[in-house]
């Protein structure tokens, strides 16, 4: 089986810690390595995870803060060099099209990779293939800052039992499946006798908002959920201010929309122990979980 987990590379908010680097998350998912907001530092905490950066497919900026995209340069600077064959594609708001070229070019180096840009306009489809479709929502943060949902493809499954029963095998096996039906010794088989739709799972992040419909929409029957909780109830009116979560607020995203597990993230520097975030969501949102540096959340 395929490697299929999250690896939180950071999960400070804007000013790190001793124990939490600049935000950065790695979904490593049917053979593509998807990584969020590169924070700064994000090449070397690559290093401490023991994870090869060579594995990243796409990057994905919500916004232009820079605990969000810092490492966003370096990161690209590190895949030249490490001479990756595969294109590097990026997504992020159009509007911050001019940030992804100073952060793109801010330095020297002598560009061989293929880094192709998604400048996204509106909300929607970003890309989609036989694995992924993968969707952008603008979240409420009071700069364009867009959220994501990456669902996996649903298949096909044959129950092998069920088509060895039929008689159905080699090339009738294709006309089945293209068909939707075939004919065996003068009997009909229909394809949803002998196989079932299995749904493909849901991963969404939303890190930087107020609570928002997008945010729901976005998470709606996740299997992980990705979510900011920048403060605690206690310093509500700050959330509101600096337009951000409360983790009790994020477990209520997670219960509105449905989702299996919420794993919270972001967290201001002024709280030292993170499980204040997880004893907070809990009673809502029971199956609750706190991003630390190189945790890693199969899902
Ligand atoms: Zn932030
Ligand atoms: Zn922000």
């Amino acid at each position: 089986m395929t490697v299929r987990d999250l690896t939180i590379l950071g999960c400070s908010s804007q000013q790190p810690t001793r124990t939490r680097n600049h935000g950065a998350y790695l979904v490593r998912w049917n053979e593509e390595g998807l990584l969020f907001d590169p924070g700064e530092g994000t090449q070397r905490q690559f290093i401490f995870a023991n994870v090869a950066p060579t594995c990243v497919t796409r990057m994905f900026i919500s916004h232009f803060h820079g605990d969000h995209c810092l490492g966003l340069g370096s990161m690209l600077m590190r895949l030249n060099l490490d001479k990756v064959t595969h294109p590097i594609h990026c997504y992020y708001p159009a509007s911050g099209q001019a940030y992804f070229e100073r952060l793109r070019y801010g330095t020297i180096y002598h560009q061989t990779i293929q880094v192709i840009e998604h400048p996204i306009k509106g909300e929607g489809l970003v890309h989609e293939d036989e694995n992924f479709r993968i969707e952008a929502r603008y979240l409420e943060h009071g700069v364009d800052n867009l959220g994501w949902r990456v669902k996996e493809k649903d298949t096909r499954k044959f129950d092998k039992a069920k088509l060895d029963a039929t008689g159905v095998k080699g090339p009738n096996v294709r006309i089945l499946e293209e068909k939707g039906e075939v004919i065996i010794q003068g009997k009909n088989i229909l394809l949803d006798e002998v196989s079932r739709i299995e749904t493909g799972d849901v991963l969404a992040v939303a890190i930087d908002t107020l609570p928002c419909q997008a945010a729901i929409d976005l998470a709606r029957g996740a299997r992980l959920f990705l979510c900011e909780s920048t403060y605690l109830e206690s310093h509500r009116d700050l959330a509101e201010k600096h337009h951000h979560l409360t983790a009790k607020q994020a477990a209520e995203i997670a219960k509105a929309a449905g989702a299996e597990m919420l794993v919270l993230t972001h967290f201001s520097a002024r709280y030292q122990d993170v499980e204040v975030f997880v004893r907070e969501a809990k009673p809502i949102f029971p199956n609750t979980f706190a991003a630390e540096d190189f945790r890693v959340f199969p899902f």
